[in-house]
C-alpha cells in the first residue's frame, strides 16, 4: 500500500483536525483550516520588546483562538501542534528573515519544567521550523534557574529581574561567530529572548534573530 492511500486511510480513521478551532481538515491545501487561514490576527508590533536581538518575526496574535491552541499545545499534551505551528512560522521566517541568520536555536525551559511538562515546547517548534526549511536546529544554552512563570509577572522591571542569569550557554565554540535564529512560542515583552540574546552575544553569537509563533498584543 502506497504512503499516500495510508496517509489517506489514516485520515479517514482520524482526521486531521485545525489547531486553532478543531474543525475537522477535509482534503484542503494548507495547515489550517479556511476560516483560521483567513481571520485570525497577524501578530502586533514586535518592534521595542526587549533589546540585544536585531529583528524579529512573529505569525499570530496571541488572542482567541490562538491562545487557546498554545494553552493545548504547552500545559495540555498537544506536543504534535509543533508541527503545523512550525510550518507557519517556518513561512514567515523565509519571507522576513531569509539570508539573516546562519543556524536555528530555541528558548529552552528548566530541567523541573521538562520534566513535568514531559517535552520542551520551544525546542519541538525550532525542530518543526528546521524540517519546514531543510536547516538544522542546534541547543545553544541550558536554562540554569527555575522562574515563575513570565506571564505571572507584572511589569517589565520584574520579568526582567525574574530571568536574570537564567541561562548558561551550551556548547559555544559550535555556534560562536554564527548568526542565530532563536524560536519561542509567544513573545511578550521580550525579557526572557533579550535575557538569552545578551547570553549568546557574551559568549560569541555574530548576532540574534528570533521567531515567534505568537505575540501578545501591546498592554
Ligand atoms: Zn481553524
Amino acid at each position: 500500500m502506497s504512503a499516500d492511500l495510508l496517509g489517506r486511510l489514516a485520515d479517514l480513521v482520524y482526521p486531521r483536525r485545525c489547531v486553532f478551532c478543531h474543525r475537522i481538515l477535509r482534503a484542503e491545501p494548507g495547515r489550517v483550516c479556511p476560516a483560521c487561514a483567513k481571520q485570525l490576527p497577524p501578530a502586533p508590533e514586535i518592534h521595542g520588546r526587549g533589546e540585544f536581538y536585531r529583528k524579529a518575526v512573529g505569525v499570530y496574535a496571541y488572542t482567541g483562538p490562538v491562545r487557546e491552541s498554545v494553552i493545548r499545545f504547552k500545559f495540555e499534551g498537544c506536543a504534535f501542534y509543533a508541527e503545523t505551528y512550525g510550518w507557519l512560522l517556518a513561512e514567515a521566517v523565509s519571507r522576513e528573515l531569509a539570508g539573516k541568520y546562519d543556524l536555528i536555536t530555541f528558548v529552552p525551559i528548566s530541567p523541573q519544567r521538562r520534566f513535568t511538562r514531559g517535552y520542551d515546547q520551544a525546542k519541538l517548534l525550532a525542530q518543526a521550523v528546521g524540517r519546514a526549511l531543510g536547516q538544522p536546529v542546534i541547543r545553544t544554552a541550558r536554562k540554569v534557574r527555575n522562574t515563575e512563570r513570565q506571564s505571572c509577572l507584572g511589569g517589565v522591571a520584574a520579568r526582567r529581574a525574574n530571568i536574570l542569569n537564567a541561562f548558561r550557554p551550551w556548547r559555544p565554540e559550535r555556534w560562536a561567530g554564527k548568526r542565530l535564529l532563536l524560536i519561542d512560542d509567544v513573545l511578550t515583552t521580550g525579557a526572557t529572548v533579550s535575557e538569552l540574546s545578551r547570553e549568546l552575544l557574551v559568549y560569541g553569537a555574530a548576532s540574534v534573530c528570533c521567531g515567534f509563533l505568537a505575540v501578545t498584543p501591546k498592554s
